[in-house]
């Protein structure tokens, strides 16, 4: 790769002096997969043409490499440009938008992190109890936690104002290397930068670093109606800040409902036992029957049996999807005294007698139905 020989890096991709960050991506984004190996088996000259490709991306895409490409061409230093390692660089310059690729023609993100923008912030989780009630009209909560946020003093670079960060020596700047032995080959971060393709010589005073402080952040978060329990929430980009102006991470609150003292939960409806005397369930009753919303009268007609289910309809729960309101269900249960005076012993007695006339005192048997 002796200087002279080399082709402008602007020819090669095919874009003006001018061309934006974007133009040059797209650009070489476009070689790249023209050119790639995988598609090219065999193919010298298309091996050629990819890292030339590459070679010329990984210069072009990086502000401080490219200026000085603009001032001093390839004659800089005579071999190139430092950090740039011959096939194993245009692999990583390729790398570099590897996630942009596949983002591209699949459609779904690559889990791998960008080098050239920090890392990204851990995610926070966070944990609300409601009541059910809540639960049912839905409720703000303000939560507050510490959370790392982007150092003022550095501006998020982890570099000492005034001083800048350099290309990593180990890396190049492309965040990762590679590592060949016979067929195999390994793709690593670097561990000298952890991918971010920098070093810190002066480190800030204030965050020592990172980029990074730690404040406390209040934030108020939606619970929705008819959240259930054990939900979680997804807060996008409130988690931690990332390192040397990485992107965040993402907040999750997770939304207990308390058990209620009376209500059992189920889907969108709510269960509720309900206790009446005999006498009540004999010749009918109202009773007040309370509900997520206050009380309602329940008109319990005489005759009622025990296990009867009466459906208050639109006292349940309203659907998380907005798909109308569930039902409370009340189910009757009639309580059999278990200690009786002399004056109602002596009332029951008169009524089993003349009860007795209508089924001759024997046992009505059936199927148990529940
Ligand atoms: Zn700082
Ligand atoms: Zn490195």
């Amino acid at each position: 790769m002796a200087a002279g020989t080399k082709r402008d890096y602007y020819e090669v991709l095919g874009v003006g002096k001018g061309a934006s960050p974007d133009e040059i991506k797209k650009a070489y984004r476009k070689l790249a997969l023209k050119y790639h190996p995988d598609r090219n088996k065999g193919n010298k000259e298309a091996e050629e043409h990819f890292k030339e490709a590459a070679e010329a991306y990984a210069v072009l895409s990086d502000s401080e490499k490219r200026t000085q490409y603009d001032q001093f061409g390839h004659s800089l230093g005579g071999s190139g440009f430092q950090g740039f390692e011959g096939f194993e660089g245009a692999f990583q310059g390729f790398g570099d938008i590897f996630g942009d690729l596949f983002q591209d023609f699949f459609g779904t993100s690559s889990r791998r992190g960008s080098s050239k923008s920090g890392l990204r912030g851990a995610d926070l989780e966070y944990s609300v109890e409601i009541s059910l009630e809540e639960a049912a009209r839905g409720k703000e909560v303000t939560i507050e936690f510490p959370r790392h946020e982007r150092c003022d003093e550095c501006q998020g670079s982890g570099a000492e104002p005034g001083s800048h960060p350099t290309t990593c020596s180990q890396c190049g700047g492309h965040g990762e290397v590679r590592f060949s032995q016979g067929f195999f080959t390994l793709r690593r971060t670097c561990p000298r930068c952890h991918g971010e393709g920098k070093q810190i010589t002066k480190p800030c005073k204030t965050c020592r670093g990172t980029g990074r402080t730690t404040k406390a952040r209040k934030l108020n978060v939606k619970i929705p109606a008819g959240i259930d329990d054990s939900s979680q929430l997804k807060v996008t980009g409130e988690g931690e800040a990332g390192e040397r102006g990485g992107p965040r991470g993402n907040l999750y609150v997770y939304v207990t409902v308390k058990q209620h003292p009376l209500f059992e939960r189920a889907g969108n409806d709510i269960l509720l036992e309900a206790k009446i005397g005999i006498h009540q369930a004999a010749l009918g009753t109202q009773i007040e029957v309370p509900t997520l919303d206050g009380k309602v009268r329940l008109k319990i007609p005489g005759g009622t049996q025990p296990g009867k289910v009466f459906r208050l309809k639109g006292k349940g729960m309203p659907d998380l999807r907005g798909y109308g309101m569930g039902d409370e269900l009340v189910r009757i249960n009639v309580e059999i005294p278990e200690k009786l005076s002399p004056e109602e012993k002596r009332l029951l007695e008169e009524f089993g007698k003349s009860h007795d006339g209508s089924n001759q005192n024997q046992g009505l048997f059936s199927r148990w139905h529940r």
